[in-house]
């Protein structure tokens, strides 16, 4: 089953008001939640029983900036020369804990050591992103790969996993913005990706069989 990536122009002008909002509203809710864990210590055993809600809650707005813009900053994009193979053995690293916990084996093959013109922090973003949804539709013993190749004009990225895949019809809602399967999602990563590959040039093309896996297939233009 096949898709071709191509959403509305729409949620361009969107996506940068929501980013600059979100990147405004991190500090002070970081500063909130290291104040209430500190009244959870001060409080230890008379515990009231709105803290542990309240930090979960906050857990979950967390999670939301987290995903749209722990890496990047919408505002502030550079143009950078970027080695996408250094940024893949990052991500790798950044997300051994999250496969760890999942039971998933997380691989990269990178042979070559393409670049492209970017913003490296944007361009990690993206990948992880594709990479996250992966780890997290992949049952315990499956295995997520990440394999860099590039030819004249293009390098590609094919981020595979041997996960539960979709129906045509999560296929077509997937990069919509706030669509999500999971009881903790936020339906932003999808939609945060391709806007940064798109920014870039870029396309992403999806390939997915049911309980049998997805490949996500990222193409970017090669550094001049
Ligand atoms: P979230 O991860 O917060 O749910 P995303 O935008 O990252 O939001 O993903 C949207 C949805 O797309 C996920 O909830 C999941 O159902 C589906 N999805 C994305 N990638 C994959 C994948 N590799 N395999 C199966 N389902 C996927
Ligand atoms: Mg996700």
């Amino acid at each position: 089953m096949k898709l071709e990536f191509a959403r509305s122009e729409k949620l361009n002008a969107l996506g940068e008001i929501a980013a600059s909002i979100a990147h405004e509203i991190r500090n002070p809710l970081t500063v909130v939640k290291g104040f209430l864990q500190l009244m959870k210590e001060r409080n230890k055993g008379q515990d009231s029983q709105y803290l542990p809600l309240v930090l979960s809650e906050l857990d979950r707005a967390e999670r939301i900036l987290n995903e749209y813009l722990s890496y990047a900053k919408p505002h502030l994009a550079s143009m950078e020369r970027v080695n996408v193979a250094a940024v893949i053995e990052n991500i790798v690293v950044l997300l051994e804990p999250l496969s760890l916990i999942q039971g998933v084996q997380l691989d990269s093959r990178l042979s070559v050591k393409p670049a492209i013109t970017g913003d490296r922090n944007q361009l990690q973003q993206a990948l992880m992103n594709v990479t996250k949804n992966a780890i997290e539709a992949t049952p315990r013993g499956g295995k997520v790969t990440l394999q860099l190749t590039n030819d004249e004009e293009w390098v590609n990225v094919k981020i595979s996993d041997t996960g539960r895949g979709m129906s045509k019809e999560h296929l077509d809602r997937l990069g919509t913005l706030f669509y999500s399967t999971k009881d903790k999602g936020t339906g932003l990563g999808t939609t945060v990706s391709w806007q940064i590959i798109r920014n870039l040039n870029g396309t992403i093309y999806y390939e997915s069989k049911l309980n049998v896996g997805t490949e996500a297939m990222i193409k970017l233009p090669l550094a001049k």
